[in-house]
C-alpha cells in the first residue's frame, strides 16, 4: 500500500483490483480525483453531488463511494510545489479507477503537458470518447440523432510520441543529413523533424480492447481510420495489423465488407462488421452518412482530430466525455480544457465530466448508476434549464448556473 504526504487515504473503502484480466469491483471502492484547474473545482462540486446521488438511488446503502482527493496541477504547485506529485501516479496505480478535471500546461517551464504524461506514464493506450446526440441540444445538423459512435484512439505513439526536433538544432540537422546520405532522401535545409513511431504491439492492443467494446456492447461495426494510402508503412501497416488481429483473436466474430460483398451463405445481413476508411474521407462520412458508423479505431492524430469534429455535430465540447485506458487502469476526463475565464463564476457546463463519470461507472460495472445518470441530464436538457453554452443554442432555454444544472440532473434521475 502507497503512503501519501500529501493526499490522505479515506477512513473507510477498499482498492479495486485486478485479477485474471477482470475488474473486481468492492461495495465501498475508494476513487482518487483530481479537481482540475481554473473551472475544474466548479465543475466537481457539481459532478460529485450528482455521482453520489445516483449511487444512492440504484444501491441504496449497499454500495458508496469513497472519494479520495489527489493533488495536480496548479494546486499541486501551489501547495505543495511539483506540478505532478509521484504519489498521485501511485495513487492511480493502486486504485486503478479515477476521474479527473481539466489541467493548465504549465507555460516557460515545468512539464511538457500533464496529460500526456499521465497517460504515458500509466500506459493508459486507449482514450475512449463516445459520441451522441442529447435530444434538445442545440447543433449544426439536421439529424444530429444519426451519430452514435464510439472512438478508440491510440494514445502513446503516432506524431503525438514527442520526439521532435526543432529547425535547425544540432540533432535535426544531424539526422536531416544521416536521411540524405545513407537513404537519397531529400530534406530541405533549416526543417524541424519529427518521428511518427507506430508499433504493431500499440496497434494490435488499441484495436483489439475496440473489438471486445463492439463485441460486448452489441454495436453493429469497427471501423479503422488510418491515412495509409500516404503514410503506407505507418497508417497502413496499423489497418493491416488491425484486420490481423480481428481475424486471429476474434475468429468467426466479425465479417468484412469483402465477405457481405460476396453474398450467399458466407455472408449475413446481421454480422458484425470490421471496415476501413481513409482518414479525409471519413469526416465527410460523419457528416453525410453518420449512421453507418459505430465503433472507430485509429492512430493518434487522427483521432484527436475525429473526436472534436464528432462531438462539435452534436453540440461541442459542454458534453463531451473521455476516459484514458490501459489494462486494468483508467483515468476519466472530460475532452474539454480548463476554460479559465469562467473560473468560479459557477457558469461552466459540468456535463462532461458528468458523462465521463457515466463512463467511469460503466467500466466498472456499475451500469445501472450510469443509465440514471444519462436519464437525468436527459430530464434536465427536456426541461429546457441549462448551463449558458446550451442556452445560447436553445430557444427558450432559461441560462442555470453549474449548481443549479446539477440540481436539475439530479432531479431528472428520479423522473
Ligand atoms: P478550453 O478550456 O476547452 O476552452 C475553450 C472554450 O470552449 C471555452 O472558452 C468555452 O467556449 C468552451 N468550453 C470549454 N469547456 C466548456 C464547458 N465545460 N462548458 C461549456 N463550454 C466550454 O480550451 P483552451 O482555452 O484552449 O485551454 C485552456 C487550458 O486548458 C490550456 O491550459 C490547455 O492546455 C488546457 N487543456 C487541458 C485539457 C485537459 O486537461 N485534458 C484539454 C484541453 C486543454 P466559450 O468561450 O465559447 O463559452
Amino acid at each position: 500500500m502507497a503512503s501519501y504526504r500529501f493526499a490522505t487515504r479515506p477512513a473507510e473503502g477498499d482498492a479495486i483490483a485486478f485479477e485474471k484480466g477482470v475488474l473486481q469491483v468492492p461495495n465501498n471502492p475508494v476513487i482518487p480525483y483530481v479537481e482540475g484547474d481554473g473551472t475544474g473545482p466548479d465543475i466537481w462540486r457539481a459532478s460529485v453531488r450528482v455521482f453520489d446521488a445516483a449511487v444512492k438511488l440504484v444501491y441504496g446503502s449497499e454500495k458508496r463511494i469513497s472519494w479520495m482527493k489527489v493533488y495536480a496541477g496548479e494546486e499541486a504547485h501551489a501547495k505543495h510545489g511539483e506540478w505532478l506529485p509521484d504519489e498521485t501516479l501511485e495513487a492511480f496505480k493502486e486504485f486503478r479507477v479515477s476521474i479527473k478535471g481539466p489541467l493548465s500546461t504549465p507555460v516557460g517551464g515545468g512539464i511538457r503537458s500533464l496529460n500526456v504524461t499521465l497517460r504515458q506514464v500509466l500506459d493508459l493506450y486507449a482514450c475512449i470518447r463516445p459520441v451522441r446526440y442529447f435530444e434538445g441540444v442545440g447543433n449544426p445538423m439536421k439529424e444530429p440523432e444519426k451519430l452514435n459512435v464510439v472512438i478508440f484512439r491510440e494514445n502513446t505513439e503516432d506524431v503525438y510520441a514527442g520526439i521532435e526536433w526543432k529547425a535547425g538544432s544540432k540533432e535535426a540537422e544531424e539526422i536531416a543529413d544521416f536521411l540524405r546520405t545513407k537513404f537519397k532522401k531529400d530534406i530541405r535545409a533549416h526543417s524541424a523533424l519529427g518521428i511518427k513511431p507506430m508499433s504493431e504491439f500499440g496497434s494490435k492492443r488499441l484495436v483489439k480492447m475496440a473489438a471486445e467494446y463492439a463485441i460486448a456492447n452489441g454495436r453493429r461495426s469497427l471501423t479503422l481510420v488510418h491515412k495509409g494510402n500516404i503514410m503506407k508503412f505507418t497508417e497502413g501497416a496499423f489497418r493491416d495489423w488491425g484486420y490481423d488481429v480481428v481475424a486471429t483473436d476474434f475468429q468467426g466474430q466479425f465479417c468484412t465488407e469483402a465477405d457481405l460483398s460476396k453474398g450467399g451463405n458466407g455472408s449475413r445481413a446481421d454480422c458484425l462488421v470490421v471496415k476501413d476508411r481513409i482518414a479525409d474521407a471519413m469526416f465527410q462520412q460523419l457528416l453525410l452518412r453518420p449512421d453507418e458508423y459505430d465503433v472507430i479505431a485509429t492512430p493518434n492524430l487522427n483521432g484527436d482530430y475525429i473526436s472534436d469534429a464528432a462531438a462539435a455535430q452534436v453540440g461541442g465540447l459542454g458534453l463531451a466525455p473521455g476516459g484514458n485506458v490501459g489494462d486494468g487502469v483508467a483515468v476519466f476526463e472530460a475532452t474539454h480544457g480548463t476554460a479559465p475565464k469562467y473560473a468560479n463564476l459557477d457558469k461552466i457546463n459540468p456535463g462532461s465530466v458528468i458523462l465521463s463519470g457515466v463512463m467511469m461507472f460503466e467500466y466498472m460495472g456499475w451500469k445501472e448508476v450510469g443509465q440514471r445518470i444519462v436519464r437525468g441530464l436527459e430530464n434536465a436538457i427536456k426541461g429546457k434549464r441549462v448551463t449558458y453554452d446550451l442556452a445560447r443554442q436553445m430557444p427558450g432555454a432559461t441560462e442555470v448556473s453549474t449548481s443549479a444544472f446539477g440540481d436539475a440532473i439530479i432531479k431528472g434521475m428520479g423522473a
